[in-house]
């Protein structure tokens, strides 16, 4: 009987870059009989560079200290380290803004002819046309995109996503303090706040399934504020989920609101405040899917 042929194996490291260093990696197809690739974020679904690895291709520039962690930690594991594209060696684009010469040329007037000039902050769009439908999530899933281009009307979703989610809620079952960003292990079909998870899916819109609630990972409001909540000020929606809190769990309530307040958090639940914001008309709930 003949012996299964070892292939070498490859791992790909995306560091700070566009992705297009491995797009042109998968249109050549050459490497497929002859390599087996092991680690790739943009097709391969395993979480690390396994550590008998032979050759790691890095691609993308060092840009975060995610980037420095994850470049040093993988570079242990293999035998071979080959840097890919320019990006990986020299920056690439992320480095230009760092680079004072770089800049100067695209500040000079002269150059400016085919620049965009930067607005002081982003906006949403409502701030300069007006708007048919909303569509919250981040990102919508494929059924709320189908169901806004055939018509929301015959759409039907929860109020929120605790409607949608269906974990029971006990009120006997009560943490004392919060459990971390994918710490310890879920339950199933009890609601994750009784488990210390800061999960916002009471006030947060239905529509998504509760496709992060149901696996096990709390609801980090990005679909925006339900019904009930587009209306008003984000202090309201912020006291109903301190009480939805005090209800099921004894989690002191300055640890929930520094929890709300975090930057994790908080890069979706700026949305809740959106929808009133005094510049431009309020959005309507009738106008959100
Ligand atoms: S896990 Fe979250 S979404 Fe599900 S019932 Fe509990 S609070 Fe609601
Ligand atoms: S974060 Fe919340 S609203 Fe967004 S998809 Fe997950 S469960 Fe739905």
């Amino acid at each position: 009987m003949s012996e299964k042929k070892t292939l070498p194996s490859f791992a790909v490291l995306q560091l700070s870059g566009c992705a297009g260093c491995e797009v042109s990696l998968i249109n050549a197809s050459e490497w497929v009989d002859k390599y087996q690739l092991v680690y790739m974020p943009l097709v391969v679904s395993t979480h690390t560079v396994p550590d008998d690895t032979e050759i790691l291709l890095v691609s993308g520039g060092v840009r975060n200290d995610e980037d420095v962690y994850n470049l040093r930690r993988s570079t242990e594991l293999v035998d071979q380290v080959i840097a890919v594209g320019t990006c990986a060696i020299s920056g690439g684009v992320a480095n230009l803004g760092d680079r004072d010469e770089v800049r100067a040329m695209f500040t000079a007037q002269d150059n400016r002819h085919h620049l965009p000039h930067l607005l002081p902050k982003s906006h949403p769009v409502d701030a300069f046309v007006d708007v048919d439908l909303y569509l919250p999530g981040c990102p919508p899933t494929p059924e709320l995109f189908m169901a806004a281009l055939s018509g929301p009307q015959d759409y039907q979703a929860g109020s929120t996503v605790c409607v949608e989610c269906g974990r029971e809620k006990l009120k006997e079952m009560r943490p004392k303090h919060l459990l971390g960003f994918q710490q310890g292990e879920v339950t199933p079909d009890i609601c994750l706040i009784n488990q210390g998870y800061l999960c916002v899916g009471s006030s947060t819109r239905g529509g998504c399934r509760a496709i992060c609630t149901i696996p096990g990972h709390p609801c980090v409001g990005c679909r925006g504020p339900s019904n009930a909540y587009i209306e008003k000020e984000s202090q309201v929606w912020f006291d109903r989920v301190q009480k939805v809190f005090e209800r099921l769990t004894d989690i002191p309530p300055d640890e929930i609101n520094r929890a709300l307040h975090s930057p994790q958090l908080s890069l979706f639940l700026f949305q809740f405040a959106d929808y009133l914001d005094g510049g431009r008309p309020p959005r309507l709930k009738e106008k959100v899917l």
